[in-house]
């Protein structure tokens, strides 16, 4: 299978040049050629399936130039009991006779972006072999907070890697940033920016474009590619968790073949959600997708208008993963919805780029209305709704996951749709004690690691192990640049 770009069709590349790139080289993003349906035996093919099997099974429907048993091995080294805390381990949480929750946040960092950084350094390797690549690949990476941490940990020491962050100086959790300014490996470098993480997309966006920059890298010997979900790589394992959660309510008796089934997802640049889209797209049983936003609700107000409008204020939230005004993804999803019409993609990003705005055809709202609804939710609401299913339901959920939860229940009010949901839980609560512990109206006692404890001593719940060991960890990073020089801080750390 091939993947092409999403503004302009001509540009073609196997899976492996797709992972390795990144981004294609004129800013588009890159989408597979065709995609794949799964019928009903292959779902039932599944359903008896660890989530290792599931995701080899999955994955090789678009990566053809890789075999099935080296999936295989890849999700074996990726989901294994050595990084996830559960052999389930993306398992799905009932939380009442129509209300599911899958839990994303097992894995090694405690939050979503380990489902597809676990994998993705592994595919990335492995294409650098089946392309005849020499050099070697720096993953450049904007974070909101915890792709950072999730892809360091994921290439730390990975021959032929090297990896850089950036992420927004004031931008992120006091947990999210020990975790990453402690971070171990011989090939890692992070660097705060002064700005907000759209300032960092831009940043790095800007760079990956940059011929002149390219330039020198190559010669020193270095290509560069990316980590964020504008990369194929990330995408693609995100879809299987839906598969694979649908398999786990047929199996578990709870749902029969051919239900269907929603998602809300709690929503920041667009990733998540977009790989629902796709489980859909192949065949999956899946009834409305609930995009959840924050504050920053640009995404609520295009899917209820057509209008795609990021100029407006930035808020800093309690959720900063999902603290967001331009959603990359959007850009494959209006790609798929209009016909796969590469010069109208192209025509929008233009506007994006030099308006801050777009307005999408008709034919596009008329796909955006039948496959998604957008709702946002609010900081205090944010934390009533923490405070609530602690309290009622002794669920304890993170502000992002809040976020969705909320939304889920304006969708049901506003709708009357008594569809089976799930909801994605994309966050421990413990990334975020200070806001989880006020919500469940306790006083936070101290800061940053403290909290740790703290949150463990009112609740009783487990504070996951990597997170625990923070604490004993020396940090080995303090670089800050503001959002200009950024440029200058990847040609120094790629000397
Ligand atoms: C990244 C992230 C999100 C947003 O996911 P997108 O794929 O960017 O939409 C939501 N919650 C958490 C905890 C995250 O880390």
């Amino acid at each position: 299978m091939y993947y092409y770009s999403t503004r302009d069709r001509a540009l073609r590349y196997s899976a492996a040049e797709a992972v390795k790139l990144g981004l294609s080289r004129e800013g588009g993003l890159l989408t597979p050629t065709q995609i794949p349906r799964m019928d009903r035996a292959f779902l039932e093919s599944l359903l008896q399936a660890d989530y290792q099997e599931r995701a080899a099974q999955v994955m090789a429907l678009y990566l053809t130039d890789y075999t099935l048993d080296e999936l295989r091995a890849f999700a074996h080294n990726a989901y294994g009991p050595d990084k996830f805390d559960t052999p389930a381990v993306a398992p799905v949480r009932t939380v009442d006779e129509s209300t599911y929750c899958l839990e994303l946040w097992h894995g090694p960092t405690s939050a979503f972006k380990d489902m597809a950084l676990q994998m993705l350094p592994q595919l990335l390797s492995a294409a650098l072999g089946k392309t005849g690549e020499d050099k070697t690949v720096c993953i450049l990476v904007a974070t909101s907070g915890d792709t950072g941490k999730a892809a360091m940990e994921g290439f730390a020491d990975v021959p032929q890697t090297k990896i850089l962050v950036f992420y927004p100086k004031d931008g992120v959790s006091t947990v999210q940033e020990t975790q990453m300014v402690t971070q171990e490996g011989a090939n890692v470098g992070v660097c705060a920016v002064v700005g907000n993480f759209d300032d960092a997309q831009s940043g790095v966006k800007r760079i990956f474009s940059d011929e002149d920059i390219r330039r020198t890298l190559s010669d020193r010997g270095y290509i560069l590619s990316s980590a964020n979900s504008i990369n194929w790589g990330r995408i693609l394992p995100q879809v299987v968790y839906y598969i694979s959660a649908y398999c786990d309510l047929v199996r578990d008796g709870k749902l029969t073949m051919g239900d269907k089934v929603n998602f809300c997802v709690p929503t920041g640049n667009f990733g998540d959600i977009l790989a629902a889209y796709y489980a859909g797209r192949m065949g999956l049983p899946v009834g409305k997708l609930i995009c959840a936003s924050n504050r920053n609700d640009v995404l609520t107000d295009f899917l209820r208008t057509g209008v795609y409008d990021r100029n407006r204020p930035f808020h800093t939230t309690m959720s900063p993963s999902m603290d967001i005004l331009i959603s990359s993804n959007l850009e494959r999803l209006l790609f798929d919805l209009s016909g796969e019409n590469d010069a109208e993609v192209r025509g929008y990003m233009e506007k994006l780029a030099k308006e801050g705005r777009y307005q999408v055809s008709d034919k596009i709202r008329a796909g955006l209305d039948a496959a998604f609804w957008g709702g946002f939710c609010g900081e205090e609401d944010t934390a009533a709704t923490i405070g609530r299913y602690y309290a009622e339901k002794g669920y304890l959920i993170d502000t992002h996951t809040a976020v969705a939860a909320n939304v889920m229940e304006q969708y049901r009010a506003a709708t009357g749709d008594t569809t089976p949901t799930v909801f994605v839980s994309t966050a421990s609560p413990y990334k975020f004690c200070d806001s989880v512990l006020k919500a469940i109206g306790s006083t936070p006692a101290g800061d940053g690691l403290a909290l740790l404890d703290q949150l463990h001593a009112v609740t009783g719940t487990t504070v996951p192990r990597r997170l625990a060991a923070l604490k004993g960890k020396a940090r080995r990073f303090d670089l800050a640049c503001e959002k200009q020089a950024m440029d200058g801080v990847v040609l120094d750390f790629l000397k």
